[in-house]
């Protein structure tokens, strides 16, 4: 079959190749999508939930430089619940519970709403390479795609290799062929290859569960979206079912733990700890009597159950017995066993910030191939190697993000500076702009640029220039309105008597004034729109953090060549996690730069050990 030679090219249909397809879409490239099957666009291989906490907040920064995802989910979302709710909004998530089937056709219509972005179901076996640059891709029946630019998205298949027990096949996942050409070839590129895995747990028929007797957990009632764009979610909105695992389920566990793939020996690569199997959770936590399961509907038109909590590769038999000791799982019928997939990743070192290759200019890798875990990770990388496989194709600048700009830009930053040593996903406590990179401020900070970049359509430029304007005017009026001291005191507000006026945008800075309590006292301020009102009332809430966080950012940089004495006792150092311990324990950083870089260090946890560094040379010089 003879294919058009084009821009760009992408491997692999999962949730970064979606993204990295539109992504290049948008940029106004000709594109093709090349995946093994149309019907497996949009699937969700494990849990079905789009965002959370740092999750969250990278889908609403895809929304904002107009991707799909953050849609996508709202047409899917059948329990929208946003995390933290009563924390500070820096560090709430929004998150769905999505319903399986309708976020792939919706995502499939995406695709099909865009007849000029082109969708080649097939295997590619090989990479083309020309003037030491790729050039395309070669398909199972031989064909060549020529393209200028290549984006690489295969996911969990890079010889991937499914364990349920000591039973084990090659598989990319579940009911999918693993892409064995393919890693060969990445391996004979010389990019480094490592091996990771992750694991699934059973799925359960809903019909035989017993419902009665178990906590049940509603979506909100005030539900929060993802999309800038969406108005509300889509579906009719579900509850799930809250259980607990017990010492029985803990007993026959641990007396088959010889049995389980990943603790009989039979698989090598390592597993998330963020996201541990029951194997792990029992053994490690030995302490604990009980773990939560939610019991989360997979999809409102079957009664397929997911059970958050305990994925598995334990045999089938023994997932029968330990699910069945259970509350509310007594009779359970498994429709799925959970498995467990190991899977060739490439050293994300091995990347420039706009996820190139350096061994391989124009090939651009994203998602879990990069060694991350999860759909919006995934997505995220998707969209910037999209975005930089359609500039490079075109001769335009890369389109590289900082830390300082999203939660995206930390992602990539993390993955090609520090590299990973177990599948990474993302957290709030990774960024160090966290307090200004918030989820509801996202398209504020980043729309501008996609606007700049030309990734973002028509209809949300628009929608975004409306409210900006209606931001700007807002903030003007609430700065336009102020109190004394002693008329601040007059209406209940707690203020400093030092004689100051402060402006009604000041006084939304102060713990205990909200907008509504500024409307309370200036009536004219009601017409204004209560979520652009929100938006200003977060600003200003954060912009003094803000002024601290910069500040705390500079004296890191500042002090990064100081020297860690060889001697230091990280022990001593209060309010460090045991994790980050144990971890400057082991690699003994020389300097607070190279503290630094290690895995999950936080700008508190290094503020801490600089402290800690200075106060013993204050000691040794005294
Ligand atoms: P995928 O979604 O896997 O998509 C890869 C795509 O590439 C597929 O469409 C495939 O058909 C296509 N493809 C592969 N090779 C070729 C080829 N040679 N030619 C053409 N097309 C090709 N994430 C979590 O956050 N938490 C979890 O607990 C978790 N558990 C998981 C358990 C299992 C068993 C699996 C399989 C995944 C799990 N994940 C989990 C990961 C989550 O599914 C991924 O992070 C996410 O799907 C990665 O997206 P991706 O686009 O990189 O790859």
């Amino acid at each position: 079959m003879k294919h058009d030679a084009l821009d760009v090219v992408v491997i692999g249909g999962g949730h970064a190749g979606a993204e990295a397809a539109m992504a290049a879409h948008r940029m106004g490239v000709s594109v093709a999508l090349v995946t093994h099957s149309f019907a497996r666009i949009g699937e969700m291989s494990c849990n079905p939930a789009i965002g959370g906490l740092g999750k969250g907040h990278l889908v609403r920064e895809i929304d904002a430089l107009d991707g799909v995802m953050g849609r996508v989910a709202d047409q899917a979302g059948i329990q929208f619940r946003l995390l933290n709710r009563r924390k500070g909004p820096a560090v709430q998530g929004p998150r769905t519970q999505a319903d399986r089937k309708i976020y792939k056709t919706a995502m499939q219509q995406e695709f099909s709403a865009r007849p000029d972005l082109t969708v080649i179901e097939a295997a590619v076996v090989d990479l083309i390479v020309k003037g030491g640059r790729v050039a395309g891709v070669t398909l199972e029946d031989g064909s060549e795609v020529h393209a200028k630019s290549v984006v690489l998205t295969t996911g969990t298949f890079l010889r991937g290799m499914i364990h349920i027990g000591n039973k084990r096949h090659a598989g990319g996942r579940m009911g999918d062929r693993p892409s064995d050409a393919l890693a060969k070839r990445i391996e004979a590129l010389a990019l480094p290859l490592g091996r990771l895995k992750t694991g699934t747990p059973p799925r359960l028929d809903g019909r035989s569960i017993n419902w009665q007797g178990l906590d049940m957990q509603p979506a909100d009632d005030d539900p929060v979206v993802f999309s800038f764009m969406s108005k509300g979610p889509a579906q009719r909105q579900v509850a799930c079912g809250i259980t607990h695992t017990n010492e029985t389920t803990h007993q026959i566990i641990r007396d088959n733990i010889e049995l389980s793939a990943m603790y009989g020996g039979y698989i090598d690569g390592v597993g998330p700890r963020y996201c541990p199997s029951i194997e792990d959770k029992v053994l490690r936590f030995e302490e604990k009597a009980s773990h939560q399961i939610f019991l989360e509907p997979e999809s409102l038109s079957d009664d397929v159950i997911y059970p958050n909590g305990i994925s598995t590769s334990l045999p089938e038999e023994i997932q029968h017995a330990y699910v069945r000791s259970i509350q509310g799982l007594e009779n359970v019928t498994i429709l799925q066993p959970g498995y467990a997939i190991e899977y060739d990743y490439v050293d994300p070192r091995s990347l420039s910030h706009s996820l190139e290759t350096r061994e391989l200019p124009g090939l651009y890798l994203a998602g879990q191939i990069n060694g991350t875990t999860g759909y919006e990770e995934a997505a995220a990388q998707g969209l910037v190697a999209g975005l930089n496989a359609a500039a490079s194709a075109d001769g335009k600048a890369a389109v590289t993000f900082d830390r300082a700009e999203g939660y995206i830009g930390v992602m990539i930053d993390d993955l090609v500076t520090r590299g990973v040593t177990e599948p990474y996903r993302m957290f709030t406590s990774r960024a160090e702009f966290r307090l200004s990179l918030r989820a509801d401020n996202a398209d504020l900070r980043l729309t501008p640029k996609g606007i700049q970049i030309g990734c973002v359509a028509e209809p949300r430029r628009i929608a975004f220039e409306h409210k900006s304007e209606a931001y700007e005017a807002a903030t003007a009026r609430y700065k336009s309105v102020g109190l004394t001291p002693n008329e601040a005191s007059s209406v209940g507000l707690k203020v400093n008597q030092d004689g100051v006026k402060r402006s009604g945008l000041d006084l939304l800075a102060l713990n205990d004034v909200d907008t509504t309590k500024l409307t309370e006292i200036w009536p004219e301020l009601a017409d204004i729109d209560p979520v652009i009102a929100q938006q200003v009332e977060n600003n200003a809430r954060y912009s003094s953090y803000v002024d601290r966080q910069k500040a705390d950012i500079q004296k890191l940089r500042n002090e990064e060549g100081l020297i860690i004495p060889p001697d230091m006792s990280f022990d001593a150092i209060p309010g460090l996690s045991n994790e980050l311990r144990d971890k400057l324990k082991r690699i003994r950083p020389e300097t607070l730069a190279q503290a630094g870089r290690i895995e999950g260090m936080t700008p508190a946890a290094l503020l801490v050990v600089l402290s800690s560094v200075r106060k013993l040379s204050g000691v040794r010089s005294a």
